[in-house]
């Protein structure tokens, strides 16, 4: 197998463990894999990743994004990969992904300070908020592009998913699976906070806060008892 076929095969590879895993689904999310300094592979647009075949992988040259191998279209998503591994040559892989609970952070538009610990070697200091643009555009690259930095590792994509990468694939698959813990440990938190609220709320104010808070911690509930395990 050539080094091409290899790395198409190890998007396939990986795209199937992260559906598995429930940070896909369907057609949802996207990766890219660096092949050398000039070349990235990308999966493809609207495709199942659970029936992707390696031919399918999208093989593209990272300065202008032209085709050079596969058939079908790359994902929507490609040129936000490609500012990521075009401005960070450290990262191997990146990821963008709809995850269920740190999506849910996403909506809040808050950035999550990463505590002391391996945390912070998968996903930095902080995760920052990318503000919002429709998927696709270079609008949204250039949103990406302004919070680009050395030590930042894991994004927030307002009103969207989020973004993780590394400095090789497996690194940015933990990257996805840290930042859905960590989202998951603030969600908790900002409930418990709320509830400590309620305490002092007048009484139509607390019914609406325990609605929310009830139907956000059965949302979280689900999300994490419905994932398979690794
Ligand atoms: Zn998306």
């Amino acid at each position: 197998m050539s080094g091409t076929a290899l790395v198409r095969q190890t998007v396939v590879d990986l795209c199937v463990e992260l559906s598995l895993r429930g940070y896909l689904a369907g057609t949802g999310g996207n990766i890219a894999l660096r092949i050398d300094a000039e070349r990235i592979a990308v999966t493809p647009s609207a495709t199942d990743y659970l029936t992707m075949t390696a031919a399918d992988v999208c093989v593209l040259r990272l300065a202008d994004l032209a085709p050079l191998e596969g058939t079908k279209p790359p994902s929507v998503e490609t040129g936000l990969h490609a500012r990521v591994l075009h401005a960070r040559p450290d990262v191997q892989c990146s990821i963008h992904t709809h995850q269920p609970i740190a999506s849910a952070c996403a909506l809040l538009g808050q950035p999550l300070e990463v505590p002391d610990g391996p945390w912070r070697q998968s996903l930095g200091r902080s995760v920052p908020v990318v503000g919002y643009a429709p998927s696709g555009t270079s609008w949204l690259v250039a949103r990406l592009a302004r919070s680009l930095r050395p030590d930042t590792h894991a994004w927030l994509m307002l009103n969207h998913g989020v973004l993780c990468c590394g400095p090789s694939p497996e690194a940015a698959v933990q990257a996805v699976e840290d930042l859905e813990t960590l989202a998951c440990m603030h969600l908790r938190q900002r409930i418990a906070a709320r509830a400590e609220v309620d305490a002092t709320a007048d009484p139509a104010q607390r019914d609406v806060f325990a609605w929310l808070d009830a139907e956000l911690a059965d949302a979280i509930h689900l999300a994490t008892k419905n994932r398979p395990a690794p």
